[in-house]
């Protein structure tokens, strides 16, 4: 999760490639907007286009009274979005609240896909994990088609690095998988 949102899936230990290698992308390339902006991958209303840092500012203008929030100015970083909101901004905390419901319902929706043990996630954003993981986790026992607790939501150990040992790993297992 940081500039853009992408998912992979690991299912008995293996990664789930599909026939054209983009099986597994429900996170970030799923719709969950009929009428929601271009994607950078051709589709329309991807997660990656409601909440990602792509697309936050353009997002934000789109909030009335954006013009009097503390985002107003300069570029804008989920961290600014989650500080801002700590500190009372309206719009702030209307986007963050926007953010944890995307990544939320997209969260279910993954569950509902794989029926896994665990959601990992990471990246940039993760910095705000002690605030994303609960509610993902509250939201995935509240809706997804499971008892409370079956699924655990957690944070990846490196998580500033995913992409990149996700890059080792296809490299390195290419054999393999
Ligand atoms: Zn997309």
């Amino acid at each position: 999760m940081g500039t853009g949102l992408g998912s992979a899936v690991l299912l008995n230990g293996r990664l789930l490639r599909g026939q054209n290698f983009i099986a597994g992308n429900l996170w970030g390339h799923i719709s969950i907007n009929l009428n929601g902006g271009l994607c950078n991958c051709g589709y329309v209303g991807c997660l990656e286009t409601e909440p990602s840092t792509w697309v936050l500012k353009e997002k934000l203008k789109s909030y009335t009274g954006y013009e009097y929030s503390s985002l107003f100015n300069g570029d804008v970083l989920f961290a600014d979005v989650f500080n801002e909101a700590a500190k009372g901004d309206e719009i702030a905390k209307e986007m963050m609240n926007h953010c944890l419901h995307a990544w939320s319902i997209c969260a279910v929706n993954m569950v509902h896909a794989y029926d896994p043990q665990v959601l990992v996630f990471s990246g940039g954003v993760m910095e705000q994990a002690s605030i994303i993981l609960p509610y993902i986790q509250m939201m995935i026992d509240k809706y997804a088609w499971l008892p409370p607790g079956t699924v655990k939501v957690v944070k990846s150990e490196q998580s500033a690095y995913a992409s990149l040992l996700g890059l080792e790993y296809l490299i390195t297992k290419k054999n393999e998988i």
